[in-house]
């Protein structure tokens, strides 16, 4: 039998095929929204999201190697796209004074001033999720976090600054417990991109 998520038969009578069919159709929208971003601007949608990385990140994260790995692409095509967007002025190269191979980079005056344009790409997926319960929303926050977490521990995505990779994290019998905020997180505290985030 065809166990494809696309075979018709399949996902029709499937709950988790059609639900990473739904996964899939989201992920197009967000594309979708990131090109017309990138249109507009004459960047590449790569650009844009390094250029709203570089905006809320501290700078120790905002090298060459970590965003190939925030953004699970080579550092050869993460260093054209900064090569590009030195050229456009709209990031700025700070060198290591202990390495001088390694630099970190951050936006300059001219990014800053376009940043509050290019960071609502993905506003309309804010949507529909604000027309859903309170309930639901937390309903489908405690799904996809466990999504999120079975396919980091299968390496297929990156997680570099969520709960579940922070040295202060513990799962505990009624959930889970932060040792640097020393309190119990409910499934909804669990986060995606903490900035007091420690790697294990
Ligand atoms: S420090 Fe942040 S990432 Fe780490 S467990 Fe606490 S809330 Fe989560």
């Amino acid at each position: 039998m065809n166990d494809s998520v696309y075979n018709l038969e399949n996902q029709n009578s499937n709950l988790s095929s059609k639900i990473v069919v739904a996964l899939e159709k989201i992920s197009e929208a967000y594309r979708a929204m990131l090109w017309e971003k990138a249109k507009e601007y004459k960047l590449s949608p790569i650009q844009i999201q390094i250029l709203v990385f570089l905006n809320t990140h501290k700078l120790k994260y905002c090298t060459v190697s970590y965003l190939a790995v925030e953004f699970n692409i080579t550092k050869a095509t993460i260093s054209d796209s900064v090569k590009s967007l030195l050229s456009k002025g709209l990031i700025e190269k700070q060198a290591d004074e202990k390495d001088t191979r390694s630099y970190t980079i951050s936006l300059s005056d001219t990014g800053n001033n376009l940043i509050t344009n290019l960071n609502n790409y993905s506003g309309e997926l804010v949507n529909p999720l604000t027309e859903m319960s309170s309930e639901n929303q937390e309903n489908l926050w405690g799904s996809l976090s466990e999504i999120i977490r079975n396919l980091h521990h299968n390496n297929i995505i990156s997680m570099q600054r969520m709960c579940f990779s922070c040295k202060y994290y513990t799962a505990v019998p009624e959930g889970h417990y932060c040792g640097l905020l020393e309190k119990e997180l409910k499934s909804i505290d669990i986060r995606l991109d903490c900035p007091e985030h420690k790697q294990k």
